[in-house]
């Protein structure tokens, strides 16, 4: 066989091939497992809701001609072959929902990669690489913590054995869970971890940005940084009736004084892009008469500069260290910013370009899958606007034309990519 890879009609071919009613079929189908009367979706990780969704997927997949694996992390990869042996291009998400999901989120972008694997088919298109589309196992991180760990198990396997032991809510462990994934799909061939070319995600926004904006396609240049920290404060216990207020120690008092020094210095520092939440608060003694003797509030802070994260953690060292001992920090997760591959974000936008699509550069707030992926190969999103910006929700929605110009633009950068020889 001889085709010339540079040709980029094929491209084009294959983005105009995307089928509008077979996709949004295919979401509306794969909606109903795991339906919540709300018209939301419940579908835990590898619970037998997605294991059917699984198999509803591995057999569409074998009747488009594709080869279907496994990997130790229950993730699936569907593989377009390529007329060379080198690694592949691989596209998808997640279909794992949070309890109160929507229909889109994760499902999306595994659906449209469905879509492009059937619009390659239907324009005859063939890629010198091969094209999988993956299903990475229990992204949401709300039946087991935590969340995407299969896709930080694809890049980092030496994680597994951690995670296997985890048990969710009902006491089953996830290495059980894989087990029974595994005799669920015996036939399927075991794929060997790592060897990726480029990893493109598709995802709804999650956030209003581009609807604000009136813009259908976001170029995601990486995902912003965040810093967990738990905050304790101290008082002491007295009757709300008898303690005049100037003797009081009172730790709500304290609390609010220290949320409020941080927002202020998380603003200031952080501008625009700044994102602080005080999401979690537990209170003792938690009595409408009782003064609280100890309050322990949650602090979740992002940003897309590393600069800012570095001082964002000084001001906050100098307010917990201005409070003495009442007030005392405990550390609980941080992940720096992702800058995705310049190369890859260069092929996102170029086909949103080619399509004649409006779009725009965005930071993704939220996590994701591709934020392992960037770790192991080229990798960058492409992001459709999510309605009012509601997520993790049953009224998350997408226009139609919004998710089917998303599917296109998907299309034309996995065939470009695919077609790469370096
Ligand atoms: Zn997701």
């Amino acid at each position: 066989m001889n085709h010339s890879y540079d040709d980029t009609t094929s491209a084009l071919r294959a983005a105009e091939h995307v089928d509008a009613a077979r996709l949004l079929r295919s979401i509306d189908a794969l909606a109903t497992i795991g339906a919540r009367g709300d018209g939301g979706v419940d579908r835990p990780a590898l619970s037998t809701l997605e294991i059917d969704a699984r198999r509803g997927l591995i057999e569409r997949a074998q009747a488009l001609g594709c080869t279907v694996s496994t990997d130790a992390c229950a993730n699936l990869f569907f593989r377009r072959a390529g007329e060379e042996d080198l690694p592949p291009v691989i596209t998808g998400s997640h279909i794992d929902t949070q309890p109160t999901g929507g229909r889109l989120d994760g499902a999306y972008g595994v659906l449209a990669g469905f879509e492009c694997l059937a619009a390659l088919a239907d324009a005859g298109v063939h890629t010198r690489r091969p094209l999988e589309v993956a299903i990475w196992t229990n992204e949401e991180g709300s039946r087991f913590q935590p969340g995407a760990m299969g896709s930080s198990t694809f890049v980092d396997p030496a994680r597994l054995a951690g995670f296997r032991s985890v048990r969710d809510a009902a006491g089953v462990t996830f290495g059980a869970t894989l087990d029974a994934h595994r005799t669920a799909f015996p036939s399927l061939a075991t794929r060997a971890p790592g060897a990726a070319h480029a990893f493109i995600e598709l995802h709804i926004e999650q956030g209003p940005l581009l609807e604000l904006a009136g813009t259908p396609l976001g170029v995601v240049t990486g995902i912003q940084g965040v810093r967990w920290h738990s905050i304790r404060c101290t008082g002491a216990a007295a009757h709300a009736g008898t303690t005049p207020m100037r003797v009081r120690r009172d730790a709500m008092t304290l609390a609010v004084r220290v949320r409020g020094e941080i927002e202020a210095f998380a603003l200031e520092l952080g501008g625009d892009a700044a994102r602080i939440t005080f999401g979690s608060w537990h209170i003792e003694p938690n009595s409408i008469n009782t003064i609280p003797s100890t309050v322990t509030l949650t602090v979740d802070f992002r940003h897309p500069d590393p600069a800012v994260l570095a001082r964002f953690d000084a001001a906050l060292a100098a307010c917990i260290a201005h409070h003495g001992a009442d007030v005392h920090l405990e550390p609980l997760f941080e992940h720096p910013p992702v800058h995705f591959a310049d190369s890859a974000i260069a092929r996102v936008r170029s086909a949103c370009d080619a399509l004649g699509a409006r779009s725009q550069p965005i930071v993704s707030g939220a996590f994701h899958d591709a934020l392992h992926l960037a770790k192991q190969c080229a990798t960058a999103m492409i992001f459709v606007p999510s309605r009012g910006g509601i997520s993790h929700n049953p009224l998350e929605a997408t226009d139609d034309a919004d998710l089917v110009l998303g599917t296109r633009a998907l299309a034309h950068c996995l065939v470009e990519l695919c077609n790469e020889a370096h």
